[in-house]
């Protein structure tokens, strides 16, 4: 669920939240109206209240999850920079697992297979999460170097996340909706409106 991510990327380029590059990392500074404990909760929140009264199903419920895990998977994933609050006071969560690209790696295609698992979704969905997470690869381990457009232009570091976003939607779209079809899985089923909605 990249709902969170959008709305980093809608922060940063209004200058809302902003983050500093220097030539050998990335560090967000300051992100707590898109990434808070608290803006994940609601979101999820809302999420599952929507879902609830439009579906009548799980589909909030899983969106729900998916909103909320973004929040959890960041804690871990980032250096500390995740509030408590949508405000810069308290204090900041963080275990740095990006400091450590490899093990990071296992960790979060562990993670969307899980997801991947209890959700039951489909064969062509789980080849796209294995995919996405293989493209993800050259972003986890920064060459020296690779930071500096960067740095001289801010404001592509949204733009590339903003792409990543867009396509990771378009491949599960594309890749949930060709196996639905493949596997004749009924649309009702939780695995078939996911895929389509994610
Ligand atoms: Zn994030």
């Amino acid at each position: 669920m990249q709902l969170v991510e959008l709305l980093w990327i809608v922060f940063t380029y209004l200058g809302i939240e902003h983050f500093r590059a220097t030539p050998d990392s990335i560090h967000l500074d300051f992100l707590p109206y898109s990434h808070s404990v608290f803006t994940g909760a609601l979101l999820a929140v809302l999420a599952w209240w929507m879902g609830k009264s439009v579906h009548r199903s799980n589909v909030g419920a899983a969106i729900a999850l998916g909103i909320f895990s973004h929040i959890v998977l960041d804690i871990i994933h980032h250096e500390p920079n995740i509030t408590l609050l949508p405000m810069a006071w308290g204090p900041r969560l963080g275990l740095n697992l990006q400091g450590y690209p490899l093990l990071d790696f296992i960790v979060e295609l562990a993670f969307c297979v899980v997801c991947w698992k209890i959700l039951g979704g489909s064969r062509g969905l789980l080849i796209g999460i294995v995919i996405f997470n293989l493209i993800n690869i050259p972003l986890m381990f920064p060459r020296p170097g690779s930071i500096t457009p960067i740095v001289e232009h801010p404001a592509i570091l949204p733009t590339v996340i903003l792409v990543q976003v867009v396509t990771s939607w378009l491949l599960v779209w594309w890749l949930g909706r060709r196996t639905i079809y493949l596997e004749d899985t009924s649309p009702g089923t939780l695995s078939g409106s996911f895929s389509k909605e994610l």
